[in-house]
C-alpha cells in the first residue's frame, strides 16, 4: 500500500462517520473503530490489529471480527497493545460475560485460538507486511500509546488520543525521517478543563504543544473531533494556522501517502 487509509476518523460515532481505524498495510490496522462497515466481506484480510488504548471507540469492532474469525479463518486474529490495554480486553470484553473468551476458543477445525493478545514493548519496532510500527507512550490512559509508522525509511507519527505529551515532540526532533504528524483535537479551546480531565487536546493546547518542537517542516493532520464541535474546532485550527504544510482535518476515507 502506498498510503494509509483513514477508515475512521471521528471522536464520536455517527450514522455517517466511524471512529479511529487506520488501514496501514495489507493485513494490518491500527485500532478497530470502523472495520466492519468499511471492509465488508474483505474484513478477513485483516489479521493484525495494533491498539492505541482500550477506549470503546478504538476497540468496538474487535468482538465482531473475532466472531467471524472463529468459523472462517485458519489463523488467529492477532491483537497487539500495551499490558493494561490487553488486561482491559481480557477483564472487560472477552470475559464470557460481555463476549465469549475467544482467547480460549479454538478456530473451528484448527488448533489455533481465535484471538491472540500480544503485549508490546514501548519504543520497539514491529514489522508487519512491508511497514514497521513503533509504539511510544502517550498521556491519555494507563495503557495508551501512539505509533511511528515507517515504510521505506520514511515515517508518519500517529499520536492517537493524547493530552500534552513531551515524547511526541522529542520523537519529531530525533527522527527527521518523520514527514507527517497525525494528532487529535477533540474539543474547542473553551473546553480546556474537560480536555484536561478526559486527557484530550484542544486547538489552543495543540498550539502550545507545538512550541516545544523546533521543526516546522512536517505536515500536520488532525482527527478525533467530537461531532458536536466540528465547526468551531475547524475554525480555530485555521485561525491558529495549525494545519501546516498541506495538512487538514481528516474525514473517513482520506489517505495520507507514505512517501511525500
Ligand atoms: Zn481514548
Ligand atoms: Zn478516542
Amino acid at each position: 500500500m502506498e498510503s494509509i487509509n483513514f477508515l475512521g476518523t471521528g471522536g464520536t460515532r455517527t450514522p455517517t462517520q466511524g471512529t479511529t481505524c487506520l488501514h496501514v498495510s495489507d493485513h494490518c490496522v491500527i485500532d478497530a473503530g470502523n472495520l466492519i462497515n468499511t471492509f465488508g466481506d474483505d474484513v478477513f484480510t485483516i489479521e493484525h490489529i495494533f491498539l492505541t488504548h482500550s477506549h470503546l471507540d478504538h476497540i468496538i469492532d474487535i468482538p465482531f471480527l473475532a466472531d467471524l474469525f472463529v468459523t472462517q479463518k485458519k489463523v488467529s486474529l492477532k491483537i497487539y497493545g500495551l499490558k493494561s490495554t490487553l488486561d482491559d480486553l481480557r477483564q472487560f470484553i472477552f470475559n464470557h460475560r460481555v463476549w465469549p473468551n475467544f482467547e480460549e476458543i479454538t478456530l473451528i477445525g484448527h488448533t489455533e485460538k481465535t484471538i491472540e493478545l500480544i503485549e508490546l514493548e514501548l519504543e520497539t519496532p514491529y514489522t508487519i507486511d512491508d511497514i514497521s510500527l513503533t509504539p511510544f507512550k502517550t498521556d491519555h490512559t494507563e495503557g495508551s500509546c501512539g505509533y511511528i509508522i515507517e515504510k521505506n525509511g520514511v515515517g508518519i507519527l500517529f499520536t492517537a488520543d493524547t493530552y500534552r505529551c513531551d515524547r511526541i515532540w522529542a520523537l519529531l526532533e530525533e527522527r527527521p525521517n518523520i514527514h507527517t504528524l497525525v494528532t487529535e483535537v477533540s474539543f474547542p479551546s473553551e473546553f480546556a478543563k474537560l480536555a484536561k480531565d478526559s486527557k484530550h487536546l484542544t486547538p489552543a493546547l495543540l498550539a502550545d504543544e507545538l512550541k516545544k518542537c523546533k521543526r516546522d517542516d512536517f505536515s500536520l493532520y488532525v482527527m478525533h473531533l467530537k461531532a458536536l464541535f466540528v465547526k468551531p474546532i475547524i475554525e480555530e485550527l485555521h485561525d491558529l494556522q495549525l494545519l501546516r504544510n498541506g495538512g487538514k482535518v481528516l474525514i473517513d476515507g482520506d489517505r495520507v501517502n507514505y512517501i511525500q
